[in-house]
């Protein structure tokens, strides 16, 4: 008897609507990326700085404080190669998704890393934003089309700590 083929994929459409509330804190970033600009907000209490930011510090709880302006630059901190093809996929296969610390920040930004061979993407890769025409500008990341290399690491990214942004309260 011969088994017949197995059943490798089924089509179960599924679509769900939802509203993502970014909330005042984070609201701020939104809005500068829409001006082609990347706030961040310092908190007063633990000197953290953020981008993007909550409207409270995750470390200590204060309310952090105005918004400020940052270079724009930035390395990248821990990055994947995307290898595989999947529906509604925007760039072939492999490209690289990564997360950005913006100078002057503790927190990390998710974004892709273009212009460069997935093979040459390094942690501590520097990098700038390639922003969109601005007619495509709006409160979203994707106001940035991608981030690009500006330059090799500027320090021995080996003997950087894995987790370089204190992550539990601030006493722990
Ligand atoms: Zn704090």
């Amino acid at each position: 008897m011969t088994l017949p083929e197995p059943v490798e994929t089924t089509s179960s459409p599924l679509y769900m609507n939802y509203t993502y509330v970014a909330g005042t804190g984070r609201s701020v970033f939104l809005r500068g990326l829409n001006e082609r600009r990347l706030l961040a907000r310092h908190c007063p209490g633990c000197s953290l700085v953020y981008a993007p930011a909550p409207e409270f510090c995750s470390r200590c709880l204060r309310p952090v404080g105005p918004p400020f302006e940052l270079p724009g630059t930035g390395e990248v901190s821990t990055f994947c190669v995307v290898n595989f093809p999947f529906p509604g996929q925007v760039y072939e296969p492999p490209y690289v998704v990564a997360h950005i610390m913006l100078d002057g920040a503790h927190n990390r930004l998710m974004h892709l890393v273009r212009e460069v061979a997935p093979e040459e993407v390094t942690i501590g890769l520097r990098v700038e934003p390639v922003w969109v025409d601005d007619d495509e500008l709006d409160t979203s990341t994707t106001s940035i089309r991608y981030f690009r290399p500006i330059g090799r690491p500027t320090r021995d990214v080996a003997a950087v700590p894995y987790a370089q942004t204190p992550i539990g309260p601030a006493d722990a």
